[in-house]
């Protein structure tokens, strides 16, 4: 795989597909961790006198533009980070984005607006895809993916464009691959993995890769009640994925089997509703239960203490933890204690710890921890995921082509 040291990219118009999927409250960035990740890819460029063009995704449009999902802010914090101003275009491939590209001198960058403003970008038909690609390779003349938690995506911009330009690795993808690479080859054991978050089918295909490579996994998060489930507890209202259960089961089996220590939370924090993350509002019908005992109509929204502290134990002799989900809906200061155990508990030990996961890389930094005290904190989650479960990345794939 090249990198952007193997690139002339002086002069050249340079299509940087970055992951700038950020999470936004109204127009307000609320964590540019992506933002400031891809930043040294921008500024290596500009400073080798590039034209750089910059796109991403935001959020899931539906193929057409749509204001709630405009990339207008990140383009404002992105100069911010370069110290350099931005030009934003506001389309993709449309008259502003040729003009404003069109007008780049050499050492200056702009930030095409969302790529899935256009149907092309996600399509399961190669043509339409393949047409998108078409539009975008008229922009530029060479292309570096550095999108990393984009690259598990088939998507026009992650997949179609670089087989149409000469292209590299970013900086991240560099980095990001790296460090999969030492979860993968020559674990320090033990190995612990600790799953959460509401993605539940997303997520339990890593599962079954980790029981003949992990020495530990601990289950918390949304994924928790398919656990319990399966192991025949009530889970009252919380989120549960009836058609995983025998999976769930299969799993228990052959961890018990493999040696593999399966460890699910023995108590839980729970309410009557989903809590107004929003306005935080108080949580009037708080409890926290024994896991065999969710009330029905109650929704477990966080592991429970006894789980923090049995976590904390498992996590305390690892050399080698990942960590992907939180642990509860740490949007709410009711249901945070969970995941901000589990983060301490991943700063206490001796560990070369990795985070993946947009939201819990996010919970990280909202919940004051120190993101530099990590040994990586990773952009991506599904990608990252879909890596440790062996399975090719159309992204990398594309860049290795
Ligand atoms: P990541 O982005 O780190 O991969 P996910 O996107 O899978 O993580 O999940 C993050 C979301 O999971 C958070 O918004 C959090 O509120 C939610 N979550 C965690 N635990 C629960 C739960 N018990 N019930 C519902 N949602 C949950
Ligand atoms: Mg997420």
């Amino acid at each position: 795989m090249k990198t952007i040291d193997d690139l002339e990219v002086a002069g050249q118009r340079v299509f940087v597909r970055a992951d700038l999927n950020v999470p936004l409250s109204g127009d307000t960035i609320t964590d540019d961790g992506r933002i400031r990740a891809v930043a040294p890819t921008i500024a290596a460029l500009l400073e080798r006198g590039a034209k750089v063009i910059v796109a991403s995704h935001l959020g899931r449009p539906k193929g057409e533009p749509d204001p709630q999902y405009s990339l207008a802010p990140v383009a404002v914090r992105l100069g911010e980070i370069l110290g350099t101003p931005v030009a934003f275009a506001t389309d993709t491939v449309g008259d502003s984005a040729k003009a404003t590209v069109a007008a780049l001198g050499d050492g200056e960058v702009t930030l095409l607006e969302n790529l899935r403003f256009n149907a092309g970008e996600t399509s399961k038909d190669e043509a339409e895809r393949g047409a998108f690609a078409d539009r975008l390779a008229e922009l530029a003349d060479l292309y570096v993916g550095d999108g990393f938690g984009a690259v598990h995506r088939k998507h026009a911009s992650v997949f179609d464009l670089p087989a149409r330009l000469p292209h590299a690795a970013g900086l991240l993808i560099e980095k990001e691959l790296g460090v999969l690479k030492r979860l993968t080859e020559d674990v320090a054991r033990p190995y612990v993995v600790v799953l959460g978050g509401s993605k539940v089918s997303d997520k339990v295909g890593v599962i079954d890769n980790l029981l003949g490579k992990a020495d530990r996994i601990l289950i918390g998060g949304g994924m928790m009640f398919t656990f319990l489930k399966a192991q025949g507890h009530e889970v009252g209202a919380s989120l549960l994925q009836e058609d995983q259960i025998p999976v769930a089961q299969e799993y228990l089996a052959r961890a018990a089997a493999n040696g593999v220590e399966f460890v699910i939370p023995v108590d839980t924090a729970v309410s009557g509703g989903f809590p107004d993350v929003k306005n935080r509002a108080p949580v009037e019908d708080f409890a926290v239960v024994d896991a065999d005992a969710i009330p029905a109509g109650a929704l477990g929204l966080d592991i429970g203490p006894k789980t923090a502290q049995l976590f904390a134990e498992k996590l305390a002799d690892a050399r080698t933890v990942f960590w992907n989900g939180p642990m509860g809906v740490f949007e709410h200061p009711a249901f945070a204690d969970g995941t901000r155990a589990v983060a301490q508990a991943l700063l206490d030990s001796e560990a070369f710890t990795v985070v993946g996961g947009g939201d819990s890389a996010a919970a990280v930094r909202i919940l004051g921890f120190d993101e530099t005290k990590f040994g990586h904190i990773s952009t991506g989650g599904g990608a990252s995921l879909e890596y440790l479960e062996g399975k090719t990345l159309p992204g990398i794939a594309a860049l290795e082509a």
